[in-house]
């Protein structure tokens, strides 16, 4: 029998939580010849009655455990959390929320013994989102797939099955600032996408706004590319060159000329856009240091207050 560890990072989920576990029980009885199910939920700092709404089913059903984490640390870290404690043979990542339908974990699984190593799920649309942030999305995955080496699949959810090798070379990994839709890519193995529908979230709301998925997004090219810094390094190199042509130019106009000074408003006008370009490569500098100081200090991603 195979053991199947469903991780699930859980932040202010108690209305979904129990129609989650239930709708995870109907595919499990259907599954239940081939595999045995293990839930770990991981309560992230939840502000509402997550953690009794855990314990209680930690007490009912033998096959649910949950960690408890001090404060909210973030879902990278809830997933982190999840893949470290999970036992199982093969280990499934999943959101609370059923917007990863579980009705696809039998195919996922048929992909698995078919020896697929990783079985992701993507969605095929993005309906009922605002068109403003699928636009975003949008650009964000053309954007990383130009600039970073790491391939990021358009519409791939954390929702996949993977098998115990997979997750061991993903913990591998020692980073602390986990943007983990690059690790996920970066580990390798053999690996196939399943789409479905997009689903509205059954309860509560999402708790990402705009300013966080930019600031993710932010995070993921400076954690999975060094194309920013290339990009400082060459405008820079560019506009040298051009000053010293521009140097040339007028030194040989006033020995010629000899043109009285004239035009302070273009050279006000170059200082600024200068000193604008520093500014930004500096910004670029600071961006990656902040990275290294953050790895430097070896905080632990997350502390946990109470297991069941
Ligand atoms: N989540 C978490 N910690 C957080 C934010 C979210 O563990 O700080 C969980 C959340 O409970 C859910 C999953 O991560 O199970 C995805 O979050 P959400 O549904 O808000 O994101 P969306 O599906 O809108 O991208
Ligand atoms: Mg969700």
């Amino acid at each position: 029998m195979t053991l199947l560890s469903v991780v699930v990072p859980c932040y202010n989920e108690e209305e979904a939580i129990r129609p989650f576990l239930k709708e995870m029980q109907s595919i499990e009885s259907r599954m239940k010849d081939k595999v045995a199910f293990d839930y770990l939920f991981i309560n992230d700092g939840s502000a509402d009655g997550t953690l009794s709404v855990l314990r209680d089913m930690a007490k009912t059903y033998s096959n649910v455990h949950y960690i408890s984490f001090s404060r909210n640390f973030g879902k990278e870290a809830g997933l982190l959390a999840g893949l470290e404690e999970a036992k199982g043979d093969l280990i499934t990542v999943m959101d609370a929320d059923l917007q990863d339908p579980p009705d696809l974990l039998p195919e996922m699984y048929d992909k698995i013994q078919e020896g697929y190593d990783v079985v992701g799920t993507r969605r095929a649309n993005r309906k009922g989102e605002p068109p403003i942030r699928s636009l975003f999305s949008k650009l964000f995955y053309w954007f990383a797939n130009k600039i970073t080496d790491t391939e990021m699949v358009d519409g791939a959810r954390d929702f996949r099955l993977m098998t115990r090798q997979v997750v061991d070379s993903i913990l591998t990994l020692g980073e602390v600032n986990r943007f983990s839709k690059g690790i996920f890519s970066w580990v390798g193995f053999k690996t196939t996408y399943i789409s479905f529908e997009n689903r509205e979230r059954i309860a509560g709301k999402t708790s990402w706004n705009f300013f966080d998925l930019l600031k993710y997004s932010i995070d993921g090219f400076v954690n999975f590319s060094e194309v920013p810094l290339n990009i400082a390094t060459w405008t820079g190199t560019v506009s040298f060159v051009f000053s010293l042509f521009a140097i040339i130019f007028i030194v040989i106009r006033k020995l010629i000329w000899d043109d009285p000074v004239s035009g302070w408003a273009s050279t006000v006008s170059i200082i600024l856009f200068m000193g604008g370009i520093q500014l930004f490569c500096i910004g670029i500098l600071g961006k990656y240091i902040a990275k290294i100081f953050l790895e430097t200090k070896k905080r632990p991603v997350y502390i946990i207050k109470e297991k069941g």
